[in-house]
């Protein structure tokens, strides 16, 4: 296998000043690795554009994966092997896009670094981010201490990092932050955080069954493939689950004190805690957008592109995992597959005549 060249950051076969490729794949997550593997196994070159400077995109950086609990890096890690060392593939790391669009070549693809790359088809998977967690700034993250994101907590845990300096007894978890709402972040379910919530609760409930881990939750929404069964366990483990978003969080003697509503009670809670983490929602970059835009790709109701399976409405340009709205790794990658054959159909038998 050729690693990443450090010099030019690009491996894989023809790894000279840019070129022609039959697809080119734009986002190296778990979406654009598998949709380039399945198209490379069906003998297609393909040129994989990724921003930063390593592949793996959220999930490479994440903890653990639903349902089964297997270790991200345990599914991500053989899978960035496999890309790097496929002929087929020819990967370009910390490449940002400077133009996209079509000419009398095909698709063609510029970066910041003078690359171009052309293909008969695109893949966007580019994936999601998520909102800031500053949209709600009554949670007071990057000003007290010991609040974090949820996608922070499973950074830290994913590295061996300490969660906080010190061991943490009391730990609320808040869902819904920055999603469902109109103002202060993207209106719609973000369909992931109550299950990775619920996922690192049970986890740090059995790291030390002595915790006290609450949930604090508008609803509970575990509709993906054993997350319900995760939910009843977490329960059963211990894990509290209270109904009431906080309205504040606040420092009481040098502890943080989560204060709010339990709504179901109609009581009010204040809840001392050592970290509080904010579950926030998942929103299209605001790259995605200009790729959209650039591409001439119609929106949908909820602001992703607007989708038919994998086809957009811009010919030969197709989209592969969460950039169609969030989704897990599971379904991003049965999607990613999905999305291969129907790109191997256009470049086999040419552009779809009938409409979606
Ligand atoms: Fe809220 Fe749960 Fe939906 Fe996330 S998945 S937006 S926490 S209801």
């Amino acid at each position: 296998m050729k690693p990443a060249d450090d010099k030019d950051n690009v491996s894989g076969m023809g790894c000279g000043e840019g070129g022609r490729n039959d697809i080119v794949v734009i986002g190296g997550g778990i979406a654009g690795m598998t949709a380039s593997l399945a198209l490379a196994s069906l003998g297609h070159k393909v040129a994989l554009i990724e921003k930063s400077d390593k592949l793996g995109g959220r999930a490479g950086r994440l903890g653990t994966m639903l349902p089964q609990m297997l270790r991200c890096s345990e599914i991500i890690g053989p899978m960035v092997f496999r890309v790097l060392g496929d002929r087929n593939i020819k990967v370009l790391l910390s490449s940002e896009i400077s133009s996209i669009g079509r000419d009398d070549s095909g698709h063609f693809v510029e970066m910041d670094n003078g690359r171009r790359e052309t293909g008969s088809a695109i893949i966007i998977a580019t994936g999601l981010d998520t909102v800031p967690a500053g949209a709600v700034p009554e949670y007071g993250h990057g000003l007290r201490k010991g609040v974090m994101t949820l996608e922070e907590l499973e950074e830290r845990i994913a590295s061996g990092g300490p969660l906080s300096d010190e061991v943490p007894r009391a730990i609320v978890f808040v869902q819904c932050v920055g999603s469902r709402t109109e103002r202060r972040g993207v209106p719609y379910c973000s369909a992931l955080c109550c299950a990775n919530a619920i996922k690192n609760a049970l986890l740090l409930k059995r790291e030390d069954p002595g915790r006290d881990v609450t949930v604090l939750y508008i609803d509970i929404r575990t509709t993906g493939k054993g997350q319900e069964e995760l939910y009843r366990e977490a329960r059963r483990s211990g894990v509290r689950f209270i109904r009431g978003q906080p309205s504040l969080v606040t420092e009481r003697e040098g502890r943080l004190l989560v204060c709010g509503e339990n709504t179901l009670l109609r009581e009010l809670y204040e809840l001392p805690a050592d970290l509080v983490v904010l579950a926030t929602g998942l929103r299209q970059p605001p790259s995605n957008l200009l790729l959209m835009d650039e591409l001439e790709i119609a929106e949908g109701t909820t602001g992703f592109p607007l989708a038919f399976g994998s086809h957009t409405t811009a010919e030969g340009v197709f989209l592969a995992g969460s950039v169609k709205g969030p989704m897990d790794m599971p379904t991003a990658e049965r999607d990613a597959r999905a999305c291969a054959l129907d790109v191997h159909e256009h470049l086999v038998k040419g552009p779809r005549t009938a409409s979606p």
